[in-house]
């Protein structure tokens, strides 16, 4: 899909003597660590100083292929290309002379543009809402994009099912734009993926599970063939452009989440994206807070942080504590069915369900189509165990006793259409809810979710089933403490709250500057604000497109405010339509005038109304015609 052209190469020139600059910082065993972006071939023509120009073309040739092939095959390729590097000692001198031999156009005065050039931080959304969450970072002639979400839409957006970020910004700007790299496989930044990537085709980086979650939604939209994408591991590095991004372990309520350090020539920026920080987490490893340590002894230029949960003072329980509380619930309600809703995403609480289950020799049902999709994702990538057997089709549930079967389910949120409320209002084919049941909302309420929620549990409760609601869950986000951990650690000399409502990104403010931040390095950035950096500049310089685009069904964008603005006042004065026939030609009025209302006044109870609104007509139709 990327084509090697001139203007990259002269990129490759361009940022060569500040690519020495942060591999001077590179130890032996993060070179070791590093996987160089080989897609591109202009890529690997940019790290001259990791990376000697070679005489032999075709060996190159072949190491993109293989690259593009099979990332372990890369891999290879790229030791290879190692230790063919140690025995060559090609100064960055030479590679810059060889190169601009090959670029016609002349190349860019380097050491200029190395003074004058700024990173730039534009955040095209996230900021005003929570989800959508989606940043570009330019440097030169390089743009890189973390996350790439969709938000729900609110209370007025009557119609509307999702919302998806405004790239014009990366359209007007394609030739620059690298790459995506995601944070975890939450809908709030991977959900516009399918969207964006259809005006903006650029290779996605993600971890194992995040890009099978990715995967499972480009083939829903027909695309997996047409986009590009990565598997990256924790602790390897991204060359992209004039950036390397290394992702380093975190913990969220989401399994193989990442927060990046982004290295550009103007400084290392990290991103934190969604985190917890779980000493022990259900699977997999706590929270790499030694790389995050590592990172900011380099020095940080700038941490873009988790402000979800900066309202809340103290850390965040372990998700390991949400397992004790289930165990309990299941020791205390041996004779009944459970039915247990939680987010589909959070494959630690399923698995802890599972195992519960598992103990008590119960069945389990995953009812849900997102649950359905993310369980089997994670069962296929390994990132969770199902003892044989244990799994059941929801048509063998009527075979056993309720006493020996749990129904894990999505629905938490009160969502309309998911199976927890159609068991609710009795809708569901295969799940009656019987009195005997014990019914457990393993989540909190997202704020803006509450009625929805307190409604099914009134639900349920009138079905005659014990509801428990409460204290069966555990954030995925930072609290207080967690956040001023990150901050004592990354030691930046700016701070970006992000991820959250403008409260939560107001207090996380607030804890920067308890860390010792000067108030004037840390920013709270809206949506389109292009915010430039560097070691002597923190301001917002410039302002791009970045209101939400409206999605209603399968039209994009066709909704505008206009529209909305309509459905709003049909929503609350209802509608009034005059209805006249008139004969082509002569003008004669033949039919009418007739008042069709909807929404408007109960119209058996407001007939002298309706009378008089057609005498109304009928005088102004008059008018016109007699005219
Ligand atoms: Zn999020
Ligand atoms: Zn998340």
């Amino acid at each position: 899909m990327q084509i090697l052209n001139i203007s990259k190469l002269r990129n490759g020139i361009g940022i060569l003597k500040k690519q020495e600059n942060i591999t001077e910082n590179l130890t032996a065993e993060e070179n070791r660590k590093e996987i160089t972006e080989t897609m591109e071939n202009a890529a690997t023509e940019k790290k001259p100083a990791r990376r000697p120009a070679r005489k032999n073309t075709t060996a190159r040739k072949k190491k993109t292929d293989e690259a593009a092939g099979k990332e372990e095959k890369g891999g290879k390729a790229e030791k290879k290309a190692r230790a063919e590097k140690k025995t060559k000692s090609a100064s960055a001198e030479t590679v810059k002379v060889k190169k601009s031999g090959k670029n016609k156009d002349g190349g860019k005065d380097l050491k200029q543009n190395e003074h004058s050039s700024k990173l730039k931080i534009i955040p095209l959304g996230g900021l005003e809402q929570i989800g959508m969450n989606i940043t570009a970072f330019e440097y030169e002639d390089s743009i890189i994009v973390v996350d790439c979400g969709l938000s729900f839409p609110e209370d007025d957006m009557y119609g509307i099912d999702l919302v998806i970020p405004d790239i014009t910004y990366l359209k007007d700007n394609i030739d620059k734009v690298k790459g995506f790299f995601i944070t975890h496989g939450h809908e709030d930044h991977i959900g516009a993926i399918p969207y964006v990537l259809k005006e903006v085709n650029a290779p996605i980086y993600a971890t194992k599970l995040t890009n099978g979650i990715i995967e499972h939604k480009l083939k829903e939209h027909n695309m997996l063939t047409k986009v590009k994408r990565k598997v990256v591991k924790h602790g390897q590095h991204i060359n992209l452009g004039c950036f390397r991004v290394e992702f380093i372990k975190t913990n969220h309520s989401i399994q193989d989440a990442a927060a990046l350090a982004i290295y550009s020539p103007a400084g290392i920026v990290v991103h934190t994206g969604d985190f917890k920080v779980d000493y022990t987490p259900v699977f997999g490893d706590a929270i790499d807070l030694q790389r995050f340590g590592e990172i900011g002894k380099k020095g940080v230029l700038a941490l873009m942080c988790d402000s979800t949960n900066a309202e809340r003072p103290g850390f965040t329980m372990s998700e390991k504590t949400v397992g004790r509380t289930i165990d309990a619930i299941f020791d205390d309600n041996k004779n009944s069915r459970i039915i247990i809703a939680t987010f589909a995403s959070n494959v630690d609480r399923v698995q802890q369900i599972i195992n519960a289950a598992y103990k008590n020799g119960r069945k389990v049902i995953v009812e849900g189509r997102s649950m359905v999709n993310i369980i089997g994702t994670a069962s296929e990538l390994g990132y969770i165990n199902i003892p044989d057997n244990t799994l059941i089709d929801i048509e063998q549930l009527k075979n056993y006793p309720d006493e020996q079967t749990v129904i894990i389910t999505t629905g938490s949120q009160g969502e309309s259409m998911a199976a927890l409320s159609r068991m609710a209002s009795g809708i569901h084919r295969k799940v009656t809810i019987k009195p005997n049941d014990t019914i457990v909302l393993s989540s909190n309420p997202i704020p803006g979710n509450e009625k929805a929620v307190s409604n099914i549990i009134n639900e349920l409760s009138m079905k005659g089933a014990k509801v428990i609601f409460q204290d069966v869950h555990v954030s995925g986000h930072a609290c207080q403490e967690e956040i001023k951990l990150i901050y004592s650690l990354v030691r930046p000399k700016y701070a970006i709250p992000v991820h959250g409502e403008y409260r939560h990104l107001k207090r996380h403010a607030e804890l920067a500057v308890e860390m010792g931040i000067p108030k004037e390095n840390v920013k709270i950035l809206s949506a389109g604000d292009v915010l430039s950096i560097g070691e002597d500049v923190f301001d917002v310089t410039g302002k791009v497109q970045a209101q939400g685009i409206l999605v209603d069904g399968l039209g994009v964008g066709d909704v505008g405010n206009i529209v909305l603005r309509d459905r709003q006042q049909l929503s609350e004065n209802g509608l009034l339509i005059v209805v006249v026939t008139l004969e082509a030609g002569s003008n004669q009025q033949v039919a009418g005038p007739d008042i069709v209302s909807r929404g408007f006044v109960y119209v058996r109870e407001a007939e002298n109304l309706m009378d008089e609104c057609r005498e109304v007509v009928q005088e102004a139709l008059d008018n016109c015609l007699d005219r």
